[in-house]
């Protein structure tokens, strides 16, 4: 009887570590052959530097303009102000001037009007990264609005004159990887220029705005950032100007423009790769050209058909609409 739970003891333990060997055996077959490769790259969450040196560079009675660099990796920034001081614990009840001011420039200036004359206001910037990450607040600046008693009486009587409407706002067409806008520059003391960009042609709103300072001459030009436009859609846009005094011109003419891919004819040998990958029914066969083609209209400028082509020969293009 002893022997026989002896032998049934001795089995149990037996069975145990057989098992417990299985086990281990097993766990190592599974870690081994889970992949560990870092597939999905950790997400952004480093939000873009402080701004350090944003500046009043100008003091009316109703408006302050206001100018700050650049900062690497920041694709827009906040602008607001507040009586008094302004705080990052003020920060989300500041009035804001706009959530969306898109560099320019290595410089960008903002004139904020609007403003109560002989009240103390503050202002202050912060940064926002394509993926989403605003930066701390800026320096803040703060100055008293100018007042009637403030104004120097000897001076001529201030400047409530707008500037004249850009008339001829125009974009380079044809083969290039950015849009390039131009126009005659308005004959005034201008302090920015503001670009719109809506997908509204009537532009009751507007997604997005680039605000610059100009550079001078006669013909102003600006290229914009692919974050300001979308490419494969009809884009409309409008600039206004803002004279130093802080008054604001009307809304130049409306321009559409839309930025698609195009086949140079002369480089095209009628392959027809191309042609099989658009989803979109764009490319065709242009018999009399004896080349393919892609309907501007229905582009969608994905790029899918770019790799296939053996001879380089599609590429962007800005067309007007
Ligand atoms: S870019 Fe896209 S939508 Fe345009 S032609 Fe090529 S595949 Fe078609
Ligand atoms: S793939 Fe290139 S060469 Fe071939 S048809 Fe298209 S554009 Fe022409």
């Amino acid at each position: 009887m002893k022997s026989s739970r002896l032998w049934g003891t001795i089995f149990v333990i037996t069975a145990a570590i057989l098992g417990a060997m299985t086990f281990f055996s097993c766990t190592d077959s599974i870690d081994s052959t889970t992949d560990t490769s870092d597939e999905n790259p950790p997400a952004d969450t480093i939000p873009p530097a402080s701004v350090t040196d944003l500046s009043i560079d100008e003091v009316g009675d109703t408006f302050c303009v206001l100018s700050w660099g650049a900062v690497d990796d920041a694709q827009k920034f906040s602008l607001r102000f507040a009586r008094d001081t302004l705080t990052e614990q003020l920060w989300d009840s500041a009035t804001v001037f706009s959530d969306d001011i898109f560099p320019g420039g290595d410089r960008i200036t903002a004139s904020v009007g609007g403003l109560e004359p002989g009240v103390f206001y503050c202002f202050g910037v912060k940064g926002c990264d394509t993926a989403g990450n605003w930066s701390a607040l800026s320096n803040v600046v703060c100055c008293s609005t100018l007042t009637a008693d403030t104004t120097d009486t000897s001076s001529p009587p201030p400047d409530t004159v707008p500037p004249p409407a850009i008339t001829d706002l125009n974009i380079i067409e044809g083969y290039c990887e950015s849009p390039t806008i131009y126009f005659t520059m308005p004959d005034d003391s201008l302090s920015s220029c503001i670009v719109k960009i809506s997908a509204d042609s009537m532009f009751t709103n507007y997604d997005s705005m680039v605000i610059y300072s100009p550079v001078g001459g006669e013909i102003e030009t600006l290229t914009l950032a692919s974050s300001v436009y979308i490419p494969g859609e009809i884009n409309y846009i409008c600039a206004i100007c803002v004279d130093i005094a802080g008054n604001v011109s009307d809304n130049s003419n409306i321009i559409a423009f839309k930025q698609v891919y195009q086949i140079m004819a002369e480089r095209c040998i009628s392959c027809g790769r191309c042609y099989s990958t658009c989803s979109y029914g764009a490319i065709s066969y242009n018999s009399s050209l004896g080349v393919y083609v892609i309907d501007p209209e229905r582009c969608e400028c994905c790029g899918e058909c770019v790799s296939r082509c053996p001879r380089n020969a599609i590429h962007r293009y800005i067309i007007k609409f």
